[in-house]
């Protein structure tokens, strides 16, 4: 990871750090009075964990989120201070060191509020903790709606009864209950709205067991961007913190103001003359009806270059817009450039925010999945290039 020089690797990651802090800045102004946790998991979405976090900082978010506590820790070691949740605990977790980073851990069942408090009493301080209730989504979080008919109890209810326990004995403080949205990007879908009611039954749970709740937070990018209402006292985008639309159906990325952080580029690392019908990558899935100028470019599946975008992936090379032309490979993809001078060394972007330029919402398209997964699968094999100054 190199920040600055020539490196040795022939394509490379660049972040535009001012676009982060910018994009945080958008999103401010759709929270209204409630604080911006900008969501850091996943090496920042891919774009690097560390200059992203100060970033978000320098643009006006009050807090960090991330999925794994040695997130966490990796923040914490970097000399970043500023709160910071982490949501995805399993038994095995080292709560000693979450505690003595001063890391706030959302528990979803009582199990995790006991080895809190259990590390919480090693230490003799008090464990921070976001009790997470799932109000829809069935994925993580303690279960707030009933499932048997006729019975009333939840789990989310057990979970609020044990951290009203420990917290009277001091072990723990419970400083916000939060829950995630299964649908934020179809506001209208009924989810959204049944998800809210569920989401202030179970604060208003927390409430009434005599927590005394610092933060309640619901709302992703999307939701963000769409139903301000669900905004509590933070928000908790990811996506949109790195400049693309959580909504592409409904919004684009500069419809909704935001600047994507992330180019990615490749030096050409071969051209030739191939003649008509010459089958082209494995399985020779493309074949030119005419002869034509290929380019092979050193970027391929192990960097993060998705495999279903075979012959659909959008590049620009020589100020113009090409596909890859056949297979993915490991290593590399070849494109044909029909008959445009092209020299090896020139530079194929994959993904810019240059007018014309390939986005990822593109790239998702070409491959059957979501921006999410081309950004934060270009690996750690690629050279990232931190560019700007918010939070240097
Ligand atoms: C990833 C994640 C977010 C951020 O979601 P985006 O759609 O990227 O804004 C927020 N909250 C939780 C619990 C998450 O897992």
């Amino acid at each position: 990871m190199s920040d600055a020089g020539p490196s040795p690797w022939p394509a490379q990651v660049t972040v535009d750090l001012d676009a982060v802090a910018h994009n945080v800045g958008v999103l401010r102004g759709h929270a209204g009075s409630a604080g911006v946790m900008a969501v850091v998991k996943a090496d920042a979405y891919g774009h690097g964990l560390v200059p992203c976090a100060r970033a978000a900082l320098a643009g006006g978010a009050v807090a960090l989120g991330v999925a794994q506590p040695a997130e966490a820790l990796a923040l914490r070691e970097a000399g970043v201070a500023a709160p910071l949740l982490c949501w995805l605990l399993t038994p095995s977790v080292d709560a000693d060191a979450l505690l003595a980073a001063d890391v706030q851990v959302a528990a979803s069942a009582p199990w995790a509020l006991d080895l809190l408090a259990a590390a919480a009493r090693r230490s003799g301080r008090t464990a921070q903790v976001q009790l997470k209730a799932d109000t829809g989504l069935s994925r993580g979080g303690a279960f707030a709606l009933p499932v048997e008919p006729g019975d009333p109890r939840t789990d989310f209810e057990a979970l609020v009864r044990h951290a009203a326990a420990l917290s009277a004995e001091g072990a723990i403080r419970v400083v916000g209950v939060f829950s995630h949205f299964a649908y934020a990007d179809a506001p209208e879908h009924p989810t959204v709205r049944a998800q809210q009611e569920a989401f202030a039954d179970a604060v208003r749970l927390a409430e009434r067991a005599g927590l005394d709740l610092e933060v309640r937070h619901l709302s992703n990018s999307a939701a963000t961007l769409t139903t301000p209402a669900a905004a509590w006292d933070m928000v908790r985008p990811g996506l949109a913190v790195y400049g693309l639309s959580p909504v592409p159906e409904l919004a684009s990325a500069a419809d909704l103001g935001l600047r994507p952080a992330m180019s990615v580029s490749a030096r050409v690392a071969v051209v030739k003359r191939i003649p008509a019908g010459q089958g082209v990558s494995y399985g020779h899935t493309y074949a030119p009806d005419h002869a034509t100028t290929v380019v092979d470019v050193p970027l391929g599946y192990a960097d993060g270059v998705p495999r279903h975008a075979s012959g659909t992936g959008p590049v620009q090379l020589a100020g113009r817009r090409f596909r890859v032309s056949g297979r993915v490979c490991m290593d590399q993809f070849v494109v044909d450039v029909g008959d445009v001078p092209v020299a090896a060394g020139d530079e194929v972007l994959l993904l810019g925010d240059a007018d014309g330029a390939p986005t990822a919402q593109e790239w998702a398209d070409a491959a059957g999945t979501i921006s999410y997964e081309i950004v934060s699968r270009f690996g750690p094999r690629l050279p990232r290039r931190h560019v700007g100054e918010a939070g240097r």
